[in-house]
């Protein structure tokens, strides 16, 4: 029998049950591209306004398999130039914990020593 791939059980709204913080951003989000342009991950596959555009129309698998999510920082340069005033910067670290869990993640060498020892 085909075993079922157990990531695909993940949708938008389990980032509800997970992170409040992160859904009210993703649902609040005007697309302006501002926090895109202040941003200084050094890995760019995806910013934080494309982040968000992509969980707007469900693109989770896409995010959650980016670079970009264990290249930010935390400098929040993202959170602060929103005018919608919306936590940027939590939402994108919070991403985290669900990608770390996706069968593609891109996990960073450097932190996976961390984690198997
Ligand atoms: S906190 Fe992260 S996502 Fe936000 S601007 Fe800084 S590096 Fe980019
Ligand atoms: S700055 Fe705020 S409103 Fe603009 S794209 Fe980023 S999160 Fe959305």
């Amino acid at each position: 029998m085909h075993e079922e791939h157990p990531f695909r059980e993940i949708t938008l709204q389990d980032l509800e049950r997970l992170d409040p913080v992160t859904l009210r951003t993703v649902r609040s989000c005007a697309n302006c591209g501002r926090c895109g342009g202040a941003c200084l991950a050094r890995i760019r596959d995806l910013s934080p306004a494309r982040v968000l555009r992509l969980l707007q129309l469900g693109r989770l698998d896409e995010v959650l398999t980016s670079r970009f999510l264990w290249s930010c920082i935390g400098c929040r340069r993202c959170s602060r130039c929103c005018p919608q005033e919306l936590d940027v910067a939590t939402a994108v670290v919070r991403l985290r914990r669900l990608a770390a869990r996706h069968p593609r993640a891109t996990f960073p060498e450097y932190l996976l020593r961390y984690v198997t020892r």
